[in-house]
């Protein structure tokens, strides 16, 4: 029903951008969120955008009527996925599981491809399996033309018979897939294509099967269950390596107190309640025999899936499994699990490395209140080390004099010289690491707290710098709010002190609130936007666009700046659909009085588009980074 709203949405602004006399129109735009919005318009860019390229530069149509990708997975299953269909590409169809008696047929094609890399590419091979019919494998052909990078099967366009034609296109394709995935590897269809091309020819020569716990010697299994131990892992984990494996992810699994609590019974109800969580963990990770277990309350298993979003969706299913109550006899208990993930390679290219980042992944899992699930991420072991250094004082990094506040211009549209506003970012210039950025600590600072001094500290820190430089009066600056300062019973007052001191009217400064933490607890988001309104503070939404808040539940927190997302900006430059919803909810919103920046700014283009919508304010590299104060009001 919402979605046949906003679809008649999308078809009306998409005709006409004019809000003027179409009151349903304006009322859905005030009332969905602009994610909400863009939901209906994103296609994947960037596979249009590769594909109209290739029409365009490299003179190609899409002659073959079927193009098939397949591969194995773990060495025991074997999918395929359909590409090109009717002369069209697919983009998002799915892998089918090939079922298993047809698994000798595949090893037939197999030894097929083999032949035809060293002899003809015609062949003439009597099979009326499902699997030789889907791929209308009379006349199936490998193409190797990049055959290192994996092999694809397609099905020939004209009478079953493969021309020397027919053997460009499929050249083509091939060079096209892995062009398009070199020059743009955000394209993830084409990425997801490149990876299993590559995937398929290389398990086709690995016998996986020699990973399986059958051939681990007696050494590298844990004596309790049976399965490989720690150093059976990392043997296996060596092994998927060695043998060309193109992309995994290593997930570590801890159960909270199970040591703890193993203790309070006797040794053989211990090994039945290990038992039992193999049990459940197996359940969902069918088939999969890399399941080890690497230390007491540890186990550990390896994923072929080639995604993040699958990866995740089966440790979701794994966690989901322990949300009933394990039993042995009478005895009933609930663990509590975390999940640590890394991926190969982009992780670590060898099996320590891989562990390692999945036990710094877990750490920080294990730290958390709820979604215990986390995936290392670049960057993690240095925040890990950050962490464990900021945690011991963020109060000695001020005393050190290592933190310090830069400001980034926001300017009027029409005016780019002219200033009225800056943007206040903290920096932590650290004597060894450099400028750190606030993505970085502003995160380990509200999981320790030290937010609520550090937030002081960064106003007086700007105060300081308007006092110093003497900033004209009509000049204001805004500051971020993290939302566990919102928590702060005496943030308004505070606040209001620190500018005291400086004799500053608190109408210079802004500030800033993510829609998304404003969202947290709106209940006590308005109460603490009110009592900073009441001292003469003015507020802006920040990251717009990112949240599911709608215009009109963002009036109830009146606030007077509404920040569109440096993402939205991007988007639009590719979609024209998301350019038309953004210009019509500028409308819209300077019709609820509110004014309306651009942030991320950083081309002519992009700031004559946001001109074109009617956006008030502009922030961006395009006018500066952001910048110690001193760039803008030198000595
Ligand atoms: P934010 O509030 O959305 O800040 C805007 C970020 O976008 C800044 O990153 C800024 O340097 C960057 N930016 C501005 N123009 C452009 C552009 O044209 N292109 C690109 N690519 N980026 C641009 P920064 O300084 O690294 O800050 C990151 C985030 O850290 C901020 O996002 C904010 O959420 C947080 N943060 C920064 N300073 C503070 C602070 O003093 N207090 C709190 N609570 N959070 C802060
Ligand atoms: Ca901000
Ligand atoms: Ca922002």
């Amino acid at each position: 029903m919402k979605n046949n709203l906003l679809q008649s949405v999308i078809d009306t602004l998409s005709t006409n951008s004019n809000l003027q006399g179409n009151e349903a129109l304006e009322t859905v735009l005030r009332n969905t969120s602009l994610i909400d919005l863009s939901e209906l318009i994103k296609v994947d860019t960037n596979f249009t955008r590769d594909l109209k390229f290739i029409h365009k530069n490299i003179r190609f149509s899409i002659d073959i009527q079927e193009c098939v990708l397949i591969r194995q997975v773990r060495g025991i299953r074997w999918e395929y996925k359909v590409i090109i269909s009717n002369h069209k590409f697919k983009a998002e169809e799915n892998w089918i599981v090939i079922p298993s008696q047809e698994h000798s047929n595949i090893e037939t094609l197999l030894s097929i491809k083999m032949e035809l890399n060293n002899v003809s590419p015609f062949l003439n091979h009597q099979n009326n399996s499902v699997i030789y019919q889907l791929l209308d494998i009379e006349n199936a052909h490998f193409e190797n033309f990049r055959y290192e990078r994996g092999g694809v099967l397609f099905a020939p366009s004209k009478e079953n018979k493969y021309s020397l034609s027919d053997k460009n296109y499929l050249s083509n394709i091939a060079s096209i897939i892995s062009f398009c995935v070199e020059k743009d590897t955000s394209s993830q269809f084409l990425s997801g294509v490149y990876r299993n091309l590559k995937s398929t020819a290389k398990r086709a020569q690995q016998n996986i099967e020699q990973h399986c716990v059958g051939s681990i010697p007696v050494a590298y299994l844990n004596e309790n269950s049976g399965l490989p131990n720690q150093a059976g892992f990392l043997r296996l984990i060596g092994h998927l390596i060695d043998s060309g494996e193109t992309d995994f992810s290593v997930v570590v699994l801890s159960i909270d107190k199970f040591s703890y609590f193993c203790n309070l019974f006797d040794a053989y109800t211990k090994e039945r309640f290990l038992a039992e969580t193999i049990d459940r963990i197996s359940s969902v990770i069918v088939n999969n025999t890399t399941l080890s277990h690497i230390g007491a309350s540890d186990l550990a298993f390896v994923l072929l899936e080639h995604d993040s979003i699958s990866v995740k969706q089966k440790i979701l299913e794994v966690l989901n499994s322990f949300s009933e109550d394990l039993q042995v006899d009478d005895v009933k208990v609930r663990f509590e699990i975390s999940v640590g993930i890394s991926e190969y390679p982009s992780c670590g290219n060898n099996a320590d490395t891989l562990q390692k980042m999945a036990n710094i992944a877990l750490f920080k899992a294990s730290q958390k209140t709820n979604d215990r699930l986390v995936i290392y991420t670049q960057g993690m072991e240095k925040e890990l080390k950050l962490h464990l250094e900021l945690s011991r004082s963020i109060q000695q990094a001020i005393e050190r004099d290592e933190l310090e506040v830069y400001f980034q211009p926001i300017t009027l549209v029409g005016d780019k010289g002219k200033v009225h506003y800056y943007e206040a970012l903290v920096r932590w210039i650290h004597p060894q690491q450099g400028i750190i950025s606030p993505d970085l600590f502003i995160e380990i600072a509200e999981a320790s707290g030290e937010i609520i001094p550090l937030g002081y500290w960064i106003t007086q820190r700007v105060c300081h710098h308007i006092h110093r430089k003497k900033l004209p009066a009509n000049i204001c600056v805004s500051i971020n709010l993290s939302p566990i300062q919102i928590r702060e019973t005496k943030l308004a007052s505070n606040m209001a002190n620190i500018l005291q001191r400086y004799s500053i009217a608190p109408n210079r400064i802004t500030f800033e609130i993510t829609e998304t933490a404003a969202m947290l607890d709106p209940t006590l988001t308005r109460l603490r936007f009110s009592e900073l309104k009441n001292i003469g503070f003015k507020l802006a939404v920040d990251d717009f666009g990112t949240g599911y808040s709608s215009l009109s539940y963002l009036l109830n927190f009146s606030f007077e700046y509404i920040k569109i997302d440096k993402s939205f900006i991007d988007h639009s430059s590719i979609n024209d659909g998301y350019a038309v919803i953004a210009s019509s909810m500028i409308k819209l919103a300077h019709k609820l009085n509110m004014i309306v920046i651009c942030e991320g700014i950083e081309t002519a283009q992009q700031y004559s588009m946001v001109t074109d919508w009617g956006a008030d304010m502009i922030q961006g590299y395009l006018i500066s980074k952001p910048m110690p104060i001193e760039h803008f009001y030198p000595d």
